[in-house]
């Protein structure tokens, strides 16, 4: 397996550093210069690049790496990257450092957006964030809806490289949707703490997305309610997360 590390960018962005040995890929490179700097400074060599989506936060950096050194650019077919040597769909499997990779299709913040699956590690760009999910840019609640069952169907000692830290913002959600769970309670002290240390919230672990994501929960009793006393019209799972959805919209 690589070593993971992570490039803070922006704000609040996370742009993943993979290794093995002197060889490296970083995931949705939003700013080229903190990825060339820490290149710099550990000795390594850039071998690729994986794009979850289209935006600039997540692909901004491209031209600038590739301008420093050619490398692969692994990215969504049906999405304007810069730069793409690899275009994907989802259902692919690559072998990245020695590693195999499969590529999941999770369309719903994006239309074409993927996921990276490597051995207890998903990079699911704007997929899955602590405690939260994506805004619906271009897909719909169904897609989405059925991006996050995928994700969920995976091991929970998963491990969920997200590309934001947004865990901190997204509780009072999760708490208001179920103001009597009690690992949302837990999770906002947990945070705080961390977040008050400096420390990042992510990678998260999908077990415990599990236990206090409302995104992950629409078949729970209790967020049912909470989605139809907030516009879900029936207690489908799709029904519940379009509702949520939207609620988080305007939270
Ligand atoms: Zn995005």
């Amino acid at each position: 397996m690589f070593e993971i590390s992570l490039i803070p960018a922006f704000k609040d962005n996370y742009i993943w550093l993979l290794r093995r040995g002197r060889q490296a890929f970083v995931v949705d490179p939003g700013d080229a210069a903190p990825v060339l700097q820490r290149l710099a400074a550990d000795d390594l060599e850039l071998a690729g690049i994986l794009i979850t989506h289209h935006h600039a936060d997540h692909q901004g950096g491209i031209a600038g790496l590739l301008a420093h050194r050619a490398c692969d650019v692994f990215a969504p077919a049906e999405e304007s990257i810069t730069g793409r040597t690899h275009p994907l769909r989802g259902g692919e499997r690559l072998e990245l450092l020695g590693v195999a990779v499969e590529v999941l299709a999770v369309p719903g913040h994006t239309l074409g957006h993927l996921a990276y699956l490597a051995p207890g590690a998903l990079f699911c760009g704007d997929t899955l964030f602590g405690a939260g999910c994506g805004r619906l840019f271009e897909g719909t609640p169904a897609q989405m809806s059925a991006s996050l069952e995928r994700i969920a169907a995976l091991p929970d000692a998963t491990r969920i490289y997200c590309a934001h830290e947004y865990t901190q913002m997204n509780l009072p959600f999760a708490q208001a949707v179920e103001p009597d769970n009690p690992d949302i309670a837990a999770r906002i002290q947990r945070v705080a703490a961390a977040r008050v240390a400096g420390q990042a919230t992510v990678p998260l672990t999908l077990g415990e997305e599990q236990l206090s994501n409302p995104f992950l929960r629409c078949r729970e009793p209790a967020v049912i309610a909470s989605a139809q006393a907030n516009g879900a019209r029936d207690a489908s799972p799709v029904e519940v997360f379009a509702a949520l959805r939207a609620w988080r919209n305007v939270f």
